[in-house]
């Protein structure tokens, strides 16, 4: 929470249209976070994970209002080398990310990513070419269409939701969420299976259908402009869960991608990345895993501050309905201020 003089400060920024913050906090660049690239009518089957894609149409909009102004958009590893003062930027600079490792990134993101010559990382969650993976806040979303409750029994115990109206349970998502990323990763399958009334074989026609597979991600991570990064096995909250586990979870996805396309992986996202998800015990261990970047789904802008704690790179999300006022706070620093305060390059 903002202290008094911040929350002053603050409105100041905002008064004076981010000319003041810009030098303090605009910082070199941003780090953008997105998920799903689905044209507009795809997009529209989704209410509550609407926000997770972003069209086509928006998405080559952005590239093209972030060049006018004079952004350059670069890779990971273009920004850990300018943290290792290994390569200057000019320019500011974006960064476009990816989480999850969709489908759709490569039928309807990487050709506009082509056309415009941006550079991109995908984060994997290996469960989803794998088939394994439970893409549990769509089958909420889904389950919500014919459920008034969700019942959640696991080892530890029991809990249930009821709602009326669709409004009401979107409502109890993110408790609902929190509750489900407690859940250790052997249990989950048969506890959700157990919630959702579904099958083994229900999880897996969703990745299947949603998901890059194998020769897929191979395919993508061919491109000169795509950067392979890693994002758990399971998809795991790791604050939620102890560090043997966490370890084996960076380190095995790590591997696996790297076996499967035969290049190294230095990147890493933390799912989910929020404050709820992501401890100092998962910084150290990403550390000791050997990423070079590890990103939060935090906000804040980019410093040359940041390069003593690459583990922990806030990012911003982007998406269809960030509006032009929320952008401009984006990249004059008054949204890196609101969350951060005076803090810089440093969040844990
Ligand atoms: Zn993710």
């Amino acid at each position: 929470m903002m202290n008094w003089f911040e929350r002053k400060i603050l409105g100041f920024f905002v008064k004076t249209k981010g000319v003041f913050s810009k030098p303090f906090f605009a910082g070199k660049g941003l780090i953008f976070m997105l998920h799903r690239v689905l044209p507009e009518n795809e997009r529209n089957q989704y209410i509550l994970n609407r926000e997770l894609a972003i069209t086509p149409e928006k998405l080559e909009a952005y590239i093209l209002l972030f060049k006018k102004k004079g952004y350059q958009f670069i890779s990971l590893d273009d920004l850990y080398d300018w943290f290792q003062n290994k390569k200057r930027l000019k320019q500011k600079f974006i960064c476009l990310t990816f989480d999850d490792g969709y489908r759709d990134n490569l039928i309807h993101g990487l050709p506009i990513l082509k056309k415009h010559n941006v550079p991109a990382t995908i984060y994997i969650t290996n469960c989803l070419p794998n088939h394994s993976g439970i893409l549990w806040w769509y089958l909420f979303e889904d389950h919500v269409k014919t459920a008034k409750k969700l019942e959640i029994n696991t080892s530890k115990g029991s809990k249930t939701f009821h709602w009326n109206t669709t409004e009401d349970a979107f409502n109890q998502f993110g408790e609902i969420g929190n509750l489900i990323k407690t859940i250790h990763p052997d249990e989950l399958e048969n506890v959700l299976q157990n919630s959702f009334g579904k099958a083994k074989a229900d999880f897996e026609e969703l990745c299947r259908s949603v998901a890059m597979s194998w020769d897929e991600i191979k395919m993508i991570s061919n491109e000169p402009l795509i950067t392979i990064g890693a994002h758990t096995m399971s998809h795991l909250s790791v604050k939620q869960h102890g560090s043997d586990l966490v370890e084996y979870e960076m380190l095995t996805s790590k591997l696996e991608l790297e076996k499967q396309i035969g290049k190294e992986v230095h990147h890493f996202a933390y799912p989910f990345g929020g404050t709820f998800d992501v401890d100092i015990k998962d910084i150290k261990i990403a550390e000791h895993v050997g990423f070079k970047t590890s990103t939060l789904n935090q906000p804040g802008n980019i410093f040359k501050l940041n390069r003593k704690n690459l583990q922990v790179l806030p990012r911003m999300p982007l998406g269809d309905t960030t509006s032009d006022e929320r952008l401009n706070f984006y990249l004059n620093g008054i949204y890196h201020f609101s969350d951060n305060g005076f803090k810089r390059g440093k969040y844990y």
